[in-house]
């Protein structure tokens, strides 16, 4: 279960696999990270609007890892946006997680109706040069957010997370942060297990490999180069999503899977997604 790791445009190094904690309740969060860091999982991704900072902070002290061999990102939730509340929450973020820095913050959503993605990043180019984050970067970005940002900002962002999976391959977004040297991180890497694992085309090629639908999903996205976040409660899924280190897939098989790109989104449109605003 060595996950290798992708080298950010600032340096850092990132594990290209880590694992997701959306709709884990904060009691149950402990135990999954447990579980996760326990199976080898080394990089977490938590966010404020999860409300388990707590519980992911409690499994990161309570595992015993030392501090730098553990890659933690939250997220700053939209109500929060604007330079002063983005201090204030990234503050209280730290709290819960009961850490001293993270390893990567990001703006979780661009909300364009507020129109303040762009002073809140400059508060998160504070929080990079105070040495609290080791990497800063944002969520949910489409092109013309990323357009404008590093017109009016600095700091490249390390990384855009997004939606990605076979069904929605965000083949544009993948050439726009290739271009930027911006990572690109899959958001319900598996398609949140909605279906997407019972395609047909995909059965065939993890029979092929004697691997799990999930495992040749995740195969896909590492060969492709973006990073994965998958999300289990259940420990041996999470054990299976990490056990995807020691098989390959071959040319006739990423092309079975690029033919199930639909382009539809499970999750909203970043452009039109303005919940907190
Ligand atoms: P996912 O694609 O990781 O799917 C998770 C679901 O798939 C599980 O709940 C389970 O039902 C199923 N599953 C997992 N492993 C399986 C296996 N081996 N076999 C069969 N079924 C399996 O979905 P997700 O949780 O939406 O996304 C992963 C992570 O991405 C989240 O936990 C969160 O950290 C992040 N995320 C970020 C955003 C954002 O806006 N930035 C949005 C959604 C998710």
């Amino acid at each position: 279960n060595k996950v290798p790791s992708v080298l950010l445009n600032n340096g850092v190094a990132m594990p290209q696999l880590g694992f997701g904690v959306w709709q884990v309740p904060d009691d149950e969060a402990e135990k999954a990270v447990a579980t996760a860091l326990e199976a080898g999982y080394r990089s977490i991704d938590t966010a404020a609007i999860y409300e388990n900072e707590r519980g992911t902070g409690r499994a990161l002290a309570a595992s015993g890892l030392p501090r730098e061999e553990l890659f933690v990102t939250t997220k700053l939730w939209n109500s929060e946006q604007g330079y002063d509340s983005t201090l204030r929450a990234f503050d209280a973020s730290l709290e819960l997680l009961g850490l001293d820095h993270v390893d990567l913050y990001l703006i979780h959503w661009p909300v364009p109706a507020k129109d303040a993605y762009v002073d809140t990043y400059r508060a998160l180019e504070k929080i990079l040069a105070d040495g609290r984050a080791r990497a800063i970067g944002v969520s949910n970005f489409l092109p013309e957010h990323l357009e404008r940002l590093t017109g009016e900002t600095s700091v490249v962002p390390a990384v855009n997370q997004i939606e990605l999976h076979p069904q929605l391959a965000q083949a544009g977004s993948r050439a726009v942060h290739a271009e930027l040297g911006i990572a690109t991180e899959a958001w319900s890497p598996l398609g949140q297990g909605r279906g997407l694992l019972d395609v047909p085309a995909l059965v065939a090629v993890a029979r092929k490999h004697d691997r799990t639908p999930a495992q040749v999903v995740l195969r896909w996205h590492l060969q492709l180069g973006n990073v994965v976040i998958p999300k289990s409660v259940t420990p041996s899924r999470i054990r299976e999503n990490i056990d995807v280190f020691d098989f390959e897939l071959d040319a006739e098989d990423l092309a079975a899977i690029a033919a199930l790109d639909e382009g539809r989104r499970l999750g909203p449109n970043p452009g039109e997604f303005n919940v907190g605003a």
